[in-house]
């Protein structure tokens, strides 16, 4: 899936949490994290493209880890102790949750076991850059604009944004 769609799924899950801006700019970041790990972890390599294509989906997109941290997130972090790190820290972890969760969607899958590409699970429902992708994020715009119906209905767009953004 593109950055794009993966960003979207994200703030909408972080915004669906009723997560404050913190949480949802973090979860911006989420929503990519798992993709820029694995380019930075190809950076290290000599022949970068073809590193990325080896590791590509690996680890990074296992949802144990994405889980784990969002349990870590939950149960280490209570919301009392800081008004920053805790929404910064689930909004990260729900990011990429929904990132791992939007890629399964496609062909290429992630993995249900960390450190192998065996045992990979894919509802091969679209292509990355397909129209299935398309579809899949006006559908995810579409149920925020559900989800919202109310608060868009009474207060806007601008309205709506300001009050999520607690403006
Ligand atoms: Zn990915």
């Amino acid at each position: 899936m593109r950055w794009t769609t993966h960003q979207v799924g994200a703030v909408g899950l972080a915004l669906m949490l009723k997560l404050p801006a913190a949480g949802l700019l973090a979860a911006a970041l989420g929503g990519i994290l798992p993709d820029l790990f694995d380019q930075r972890i190809a950076a290290c390599f000599r022949c970068r493209q073809k590193a990325f294509n080896r590791i590509h989906r690996g680890f990074t997109h296992w949802p144990g880890l994405w889980l784990g941290l969002l349990a870590l997130a939950l149960w280490l972090i209570p919301p009392q102790f800081s008004t920053l790190a805790a929404p910064a820290a689930l909004g990260l972890a729900a990011g990429g949750l929904s990132h791992v969760l939007l890629d399964m969607l496609t062909p290429q899958g992630i993995p249900l076991l960390p450190f192998t590409h065996k045992g990979r699970v894919s509802l091969k429902l679209c292509r990355t850059g397909g129209p299935g992708e398309w579809l899949f994020l006006a559908a995810m715009l579409a149920g925020l604009a559900f989800w919202f119906r109310e608060s868009l209905l009474d207060k806007g767009l601008a309205g709506t944004l300001a009050s999520v953004l607690g403006l």
